[in-house]
């Protein structure tokens, strides 16, 4: 049987600390689905194109990765892929409390789909899509911090909104 997992998220944009996730956990499945959710309350900087073209860039190494969008339920998607495992990264205690209710959540919709979490390394345990946005705005370095792709995607975000 073949191991389905997806690994859903906001991706605006994606950041060494996604990656490090994807790439680790595509070692362990047969198929990975990168999810982009498509939630218009957040006010995300980056389209939801932009965010599956950036994602798509930077895991075209990865045979068994894909990238897609979904606008539904995430229990309703993994359905829909066949998919039995959901990927979750985990950064520090703060992530703990969010992510027990969704789990708690995607377990009640789809009694099939087990929910992992992978801690990150260290050096990402700071990082988010929007401390990266916040000291992008201001012309940091984040070389660091985001794929080659993406730092210039954020340099022309930022200089087009000027
Ligand atoms: P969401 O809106 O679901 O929080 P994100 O795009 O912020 O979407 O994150 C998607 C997934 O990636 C989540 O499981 C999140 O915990 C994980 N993640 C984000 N940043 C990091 C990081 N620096 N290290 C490890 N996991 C991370």
């Amino acid at each position: 049987m073949e191991r389905i997992a997806i690994c859903p998220g906001s991706f605006d944009p994606i950041t060494n600390g996604h990656l490090d996730i994807i790439s680790r956990s595509s070692r362990i499945f047969d198929k990975l689905y990168v999810v982009v959710l498509n939630n218009e309350s957040k006010h995300p900087l980056f389209t939801v194109e932009e965010r599956l073209e950036l994602i798509r860039e930077v895991t075209k190494k990865y045979p068994n990765v894909e990238a897609d969008v979904y606008s539904g339920l995430l229990a309703d998607y993994a359905r829909e892929v066949g998919a039995t495992a959901n990927i979750r990264g985990l950064r520090a205690v703060s992530d703990f409390e969010y992510e027990m209710q969704i789990t708690s959540m995607n377990r009640l919709l789809n009694h099939d789909l087990e929910t992992f979490f992978i801690m990150t390394r260290n050096q990402y345990s700071f990082l988010s899509s929007s401390i990266v946005k916040e000291v992008a705005k201001y012309g940091a370095d984040i070389s660091e911090l985001v794929p080659g792709v993406v730092e210039k995607a954020l340099k022309e975000k930022y200089s087009d909104n000027k």
